[in-house]
């Protein structure tokens, strides 16, 4: 605490992302990022944007970029909104888009970042509890608030809705802002995007972190109607103009032009994901069913939270919450088919000593 820091900062309580850890190597099965690298012809736009040089400012307006996601989901260039990462979007969604005086409604197990900005922006929340199977359910959510958020997978419990239960919502909560948060969505989910037509309230966050292989570039996007995305694009414009750099413009761009790459990887992602269950579920885990490049799963026989710490200490890091109801729970990256292997190793030796 400090006496420099006005109210609104002493009050916070950040987000802690996942370790990342600098002093040896580990096995990272912490922070859903994905195993593969981006693909050449990502690295060679990249190589191009920075010998084309860096002295001017990039496009304040993302156009090309903007462009390639409106064709790669068949939505027009109005739809489209990008910020540096998903999180700076879902920022951006918090500072414009939800209202003040009625509780924003979420899961109670849901990306912790969301009570975190909420804090920041001065919104209260209203959480909803997930079902005993870790379930979102909608038919529960009050249309009486200020707007909707959950994740689709949810993360950290890796369960997906079908889009025709979010369609049910959005039948019924036309009034607000109902957003849906898909980073994970390309491992096996139904993305929303198809209903943004229909829906003005509707807007969808997707990130080019998890299946295209880029947490480190930063950029995000959200698909929405255009009163959306002009308000989004005001906030954005009274925080930074320039969010996006020459170099992540480029190389997100090459990536949404990248069909092959992206569905190797997350095909594969899916496969890996598919053995590694199995394999958990033979040694006594309680594994959820995941459509995200993650599991979501409980040792059963040993508390999670020594599992996570011996895991740690044989070189393999998985993400641990101390938080109600899901302690007793480990969030598992998909990593490569060699990575799993040694981690299913380490669990079996762990279970067996
Ligand atoms: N939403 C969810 C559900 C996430 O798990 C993450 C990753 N931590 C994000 C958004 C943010 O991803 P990024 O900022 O890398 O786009």
């Amino acid at each position: 605490m400090s006496q420099y820091w006005n109210k609104r900062t002493q009050g916070l309580q950040p987000y802690v992302p996942g370790e990342q850890p600098q002093d040896q190597a580990y096995i990272k099965l912490n922070t859903n990022e994905n195993p593969y690298a981006p693909s050449k012809k990502v690295l060679d736009a990249m190589h191009t944007a920075v010998e084309s040089g860096l002295n001017l400012y990039p496009d304040p307006q993302c156009r090309e970029l903007k462009q390639a996601i409106a064709t790669q989901y068949e939505v027009a260039y109005e739809n489209v909104f990008v910020g540096n990462g998903s999180d700076e979007v879902l920022a951006h969604i918090f500072a414009g888009l939800f209202a003040e005086d009625k509780p924003l409604v979420c899961p109670d197990i849901s990306y912790s970042f969301y009570p975190v900005y909420a804090q920041m922006y001065g919104i209260e929340l209203q959480k909803v509890p997930l079902n005993n199977a870790f379930e979102i359910e909608l038919e529960n959510y009050p249309t009486d608030n200020g707007g909707a958020i959950f994740a689709n997978p949810n993360a950290p419990t890796s369960i997906a809705l079908k889009r025709d239960e979010i369609e049910k919502f959005l039948k019924r909560n036309q009034e607000t802002v109902v957003v849906v948060d898909e980073a994970y969505v390309d491992f096996g989910g139904e993305s929303c995007v198809p209903l943004v037509a229909q829906y003005d309230n509707l807007l969808v966050v997707k990130t080019v972190s998890k299946s295209r292989s880029l947490a480190g570039l930063r950029v995000g996007y959200a698909i929405g109607s255009p009163e959306l995305i002009e308000g989004l694009e005001r906030v954005k414009n009274s925080f930074n103009s320039y969010p996006l750099d020459k170099v992540a413009l480029a190389g997100a761009k090459a990536a949404m032009e990248d069909q092959l790459s992206f569905d190797q990887a997350r095909n594969e992602i899916m496969q890996v994901r598919a053995r590694t269950a199995q394999a958990l579920q033979a040694l006594g885990f309680d594994v959820l069913s995941s459509k995200t490049n993650f599991l979501f799963a409980s040792p059963k026989t040993m508390p999670a939270e020594k599992m996570y710490l011996a895991l740690k200490e044989a070189g393999v890091l998985v993400r641990y919450f101390n938080q109600p109801r899901i302690s007793e729970y480990l969030r598992i990256t998909v990593g490569t088919a060699e990575e799993m292997q040694v981690f299913l190793g380490a669990v079996e030796k762990i279970i067996n000593t």
